[in-house]
């Protein structure tokens, strides 16, 4: 069995459904197959998930109808008959309708998995249909009943041995040569719908491997594998052929978006490899990353992460910080489900690094409660490994560098944002 995943951008058009169509009929392997929601769905659904929070159920509506109709666009791009593909998606949409409809019964975070996993449930079930039209036998499978996870809702937790029996039951009583299942998302013991955390998916290929032994796990993306910098930003990158889990781990956390951090440790457990491979020419190489490699990477490996903002908190009273404020702080921005890119500290101040995301405005108010905080926005994270001076000069350039980190391989640099209005 091997486990391939196909993230958002891939699936983002009737001609991306074809060309996954295409993957799957040139593999001769039982494959699990996990899928993303359709281009920006997720944000998408978020949107939907604010305007249905905020009371505004017509509003809700009108957001999920453009959801709809960017799904029945590529459903009648793709379908001989349309009906079929139409059939396919009508109920689960008739569904959405449905909570949208009905008063709030949840706080945030738990009607967000409600809302936000339905953009996987829509692309699996046109995906799933659309194969089996094309002749490519598949069965669907709900992964919110298959993962099982407990209820921190935006976040869950994946219980391991529940999800194995779970998975192999449902295989059991359908057997089929390909499964077609949703990234991101999972369920409670209670049957409410969970969420991974964004980006997830990649995640979810990576535990199903893990839950079934598989040989291997695949990641089809827009890229030709794993690169030494990001081709949109930085000239001349290079191919890196073989990575190990350790150098893949630091590069994820350190914002390479080529794979989620989470995505290695359920692999590493059972040395499962790793397949990047680029969407558009699948028989093209890619990278692997696996327990170890002969050729250890030898070129710098640049990471730019981008909207970043920097938030530092003083406590009111000049007590020393660390003593007690890191737990504080660190639990806040738990709580947000905030991820830390960087740590300073002084005696009287800790400042650290976050993705800039819609949550940071409630941890701000919730920290200024407990502290004096001050924040930049508009900030870049540079992460530079295998440094050099020449590297360091020709990537900061003469821009304004708020905060410098560097151990013997690596710095890090905290840079104004290229793109800065004021
Ligand atoms: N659709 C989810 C997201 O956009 C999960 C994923 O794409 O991996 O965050
Ligand atoms: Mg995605």
């Amino acid at each position: 069995m091997k486990v391939y995943k196909f993230g958002g951008a891939s699936v983002r058009s009737a001609d991306g459904v074809r060309n996954l169509a295409n993957i799957l009929s040139m593999s001769k392997d039982k494959l699990f197959v996990v899928v993303s929601a359709m281009g920006k769905t997720t944000n998408a659904l978020e949107d939907v998930l604010d305007s249905y929070m905020q009371s505004r159920p017509a509003q809700a509506l009108e957001k999920m109808e453009t959801v709809k109709t960017y799904h029945l666009d590529i459903i009648g791009q793709l379908f001989a008959d349309v009906q079929v593909g139409k059939n396919a998606v009508e109920p689960v949409f008739a569904e959405l309708e449905a909570v949208l409809s009905a008063p709030i019964d949840a706080e945030y975070d738990k009607a967000y998995d409600r809302i936000v996993s339905y953009g996987e449930l829509i692309s699996t079930r046109i995906i799933s249909t659309y194969l089996n039209e094309c002749g490519i036998q598949n069965q669907w499978l709900d992964m919110r009943a298959v993962l099982q996870t407990d209820s921190n809702f935006r976040e869950a937790n994946i219980y391991m041995e529940e999800s194995a029996d779970r998975l192999r039951q449902a295989m059991d009583r359908q057997p089929a040569a390909i499964y077609i299942g949703q990234g991101f998302i999972g369920g409670n013991t209670q049957g409410h719908p969970t969420t991974l955390g964004r980006e997830g998916s990649d995640y979810t290929a990576a535990v199903v491997a893990n839950l079934l032994n598989a040989e291997s796990v695949t990641i089809w993306k827009d890229v030709p594998g794993i690169l030494n910098a990001d081709p949109r930003i930085f000239p001349d990158t290079i191919h890196i052929p073989e990575l190990t889990y350790y150098d893949a781990v630091e590069l994820a956390y350190s914002g390479a978006q080529v794979i989620h951090p989470k995505t290695i440790k359920p692999l590493e457990n059972k040395h499962i490899p790793l397949f990047v491979k680029p969407f558009e020419h699948p028989e093209a190489c890619g990278s692997v990353i696996k327990a170890s490699t002969a050729h250890p990477i030898d070129v710098p490996v640049l990471i730019l992460r981008k909207n970043q903002i920097l938030i530092t908190v003083r406590p009111r009273d000049f007590s020393f910080v660390l003593e007690d404020g890191l737990s504080t702080m660190f639990t806040i921005l738990h709580k947000h489900r905030l991820k830390i890119s960087l740590i300073q500290s002084s005696a009287v101040t800790i400042s650290v690094c976050v993705d800039n995301t819609r949550y940071v405005e409630d941890a701000l108010s919730e920290l200024h409660n407990k502290f004096k905080v001050t924040y930049n926005d508009q900030l870049e994270l540079l992460t530079i490994r295998g440094v050099t001076p020449e590297i360091i000069a020709r990537t900061t350039g003469n821009r304004e560098i708020l905060l410098m980190q560097k151990t013997r391989r690596t710095a890090r640099f905290l840079m104004k944002s290229r793109t800065q209005t004021c």
